[in-house]
């Protein structure tokens, strides 16, 4: 059964950048080094951060991110101190390469989920995008992690250059014994921005259409639902009847960089918009302007970052008002998987 997952009032969701360095050159990567830095964050600065954003009223989820996060020496240390400062869950975003033996650095019980991103389902797709042997070093690596008694999730990022080979992920996720999928749309942020806008001046958008959007992904998450897999997806486009909100407004999401910025609006993220930065060690406001003052604008397309940074996903009626709202990039529907 398909639902809306409306944004959490209790619970606090850390998506931490521990490093921006990785070992590979994906075409579509969103990490902007200008905007984000290149520093590795030691194990004493990344645990006083974590710490900032404990609070014992509500559930604190941790989703661990590079750059590659298994790159980082004290992957290991930084999970168990994670879990003994008391966060709820902790997810590590993982490009299946598995540096410095991970696997056999920590147990199951450590961590909730290790997700695998993977941008195709053959090599060829997969490999155009996020190169040469990806496929087969990710595959594996789902496999070991399965074997070791891992839950694991995989995030395919879908844009009009893998779109082709959504449908036939289903049977290869339940193969590999995989939880959850993560279908993701391309944000067009860091790589992905520069390389959409050469698209489209080939009339090409990197982007799926509203229509196929609308009809694949939920048919193809309702298939890997029938492989007992659970699935989760963005909404992007709204009907008319669904209302907009902001996570800004009325979540508690922050996404961290190694050097020190906080946004609450990944679509904010190759700008200095950010709400805070972490100096001293200590959460500090940031200036106006900032992602803060265009939550709160109220625009008939719906989200206001959408249409400053990726518009090019908007259609308009012949008297200029919008055909459709799109969704905070933030909100997701969930199908949960039929139990087999
Ligand atoms: S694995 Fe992730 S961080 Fe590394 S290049 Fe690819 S998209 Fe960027
Ligand atoms: S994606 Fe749009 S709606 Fe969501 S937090 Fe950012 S500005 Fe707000």
């Amino acid at each position: 059964m398909s639902k809306t997952v409306a944004f959490s009032k209790n619970s606090v969701n850390v998506f931490f950048h521990i490093l921006t360095q990785c070992n590979l050159k994906c075409s579509h990567c969103y990490i902007n080094f200008d905007q984000h830095g290149q520093k590795t964050l030691s194990l004493d600065t990344i645990s006083a951060w974590l710490s900032l954003f404990i609070d014992n009223t509500q559930n604190a989820n941790l989703i661990l991110l590079g750059g590659e996060p298994t790159l980082h020496p004290d992957l290991d240390k930084i999970i168990k101190a994670a879990r003994g400062m008391g966060y709820a869950s902790i997810t590590i975003d993982t490009n299946g390469y598995l540096f410095h033996d991970i696997l056999h650095k920590i147990a199951p019980e450590d961590v909730d989920f290790i997700s695998f991103s993977l941008d195709g389902a053959t090599p060829a797709t997969n490999d155009a995008i996020r190169g040469t042997g990806c496929y087969s070093q990710c595959v594996s690596g789902i496999q070991k992690a399965v074997s070791l008694g891992f839950k694991t999730s995989l995030i395919y990022t879908v844009s009009n250059e893998n779109i082709h080979e959504l449908h036939l992920m289903p049977p290869l996720l339940k193969k590999w014994g995989v939880d959850r999928f993560f279908i993701q749309v391309i944000g067009l942020r860091g790589k992905s921005r520069k390389k959409s806008d050469d698209s489209v001046n080939k009339n090409q958008k990197l982007q799926a259409d509203r229509k196929t959007w609308m009809t694949l992904i939920p048919s193809v998450a309702a298939q890997a639902a029938d492989h007992g897999i659970t699935v989760t997806y963005p909404k992007v486009f709204l009907s008319e009847s669904e209302p907009f909100e902001c996570a800004g407004l009325v979540a508690d999401n922050y996404f961290i960089f190694p050097n020190g910025r906080v946004y609450r609006c990944p679509l904010c993220e190759d700008y200095p918009l950010h709400s805070f930065e972490i100096i001293d060690n200590q959460l500090t406001p940031k200036e106006k302007i900032n992602e803060q003052d265009l939550f709160a604008l109220s625009i008939p397309e719906g989200c206001v970052m959408n249409k400053l940074v990726q518009s090019s996903n908007l259609s308009y009626r012949a008297d200029g008002t919008p055909e459709y709202k799109i969704a905070c990039c933030l909100l997701k529907e969930e199908v949960a998987s039929i139990n087999l």
